[in-house]
């Protein structure tokens, strides 16, 4: 057992706790506050493994031990996550503010993939960010009627203590995690 430090000293929040999927995956670093909110809210539980550094987090009326790494008890996190609404900030953000058609960055706007007028809906899957050129050379025709190709298939956003921590994706987070814990020859 390491040291522990006391809360009460506001880096102890910047300290990063390690999830490991139901199945012992891990999966990412997540800060220490989002941690606190996945144990106590029962989603996680406490993964005794290797290293046993532990912080002490203290409230009025209780006091957490945090380790190290913790374990979803959900076999999928976003079950527990409602997606943000539909929205030019939201969708802007998801598409990484690049019109989905031509990848121009300027003049903005929400395209309805299936037009409203045609029945389509206002969800994630249907709303992406196009440029204003994109949105009326499209005007109310479908994809095919246009020869227009998306970049990437729409779908809401991933779980945000997850999204950020995914730039090479879930397996080499874990093959990073399995080389950082093999001791160093020297
Ligand atoms: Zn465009």
């Amino acid at each position: 057992m390491q040291s522990q430090q006391q809360s009460g000293q506001p880096h102890i929040f910047q300290n990063q706790v390690v999830v490991f999927s139901k199945n012992y995956l891990p999966l990412a670093r997540i800060n220490l506050k989002r941690a606190i909110v996945l144990l106590v809210t029962g989603q996680a539980e406490s993964l005794g493994f290797g290293s046993t550094q532990q912080w002490e987090v203290r409230s009025p009326s209780v006091v957490l031990q945090i380790p190290e790494h913790i374990r979803l008890t959900s076999g999928n996190p976003e079950r527990h996550w409602k997606a943000p609404p539909v929205n030019r900030r939201e969708v802007f953000r998801r598409d990484n503010h690049t019109c989905q058609y031509c990848g121009s960055t300027k003049h903005l706007t929400l395209d309805h993939v299936i037009p409203r007028s045609k029945g389509g809906t206002h969800t994630w899957d249907n709303v992406v960010a196009a440029c204003q050129r994109c949105n009326s050379g499209k005007s109310d025709r479908l994809l095919h009627e246009t020869g227009m190709v998306l970049r990437t298939k729409p779908k809401a956003p991933i779980h945000p203590a997850f999204a950020s921590q995914f730039p090479k994706g879930v397996n080499a987070f874990a093959e990073q995690f399995w080389k950082e814990q093999q001791p160093v020859d020297t």
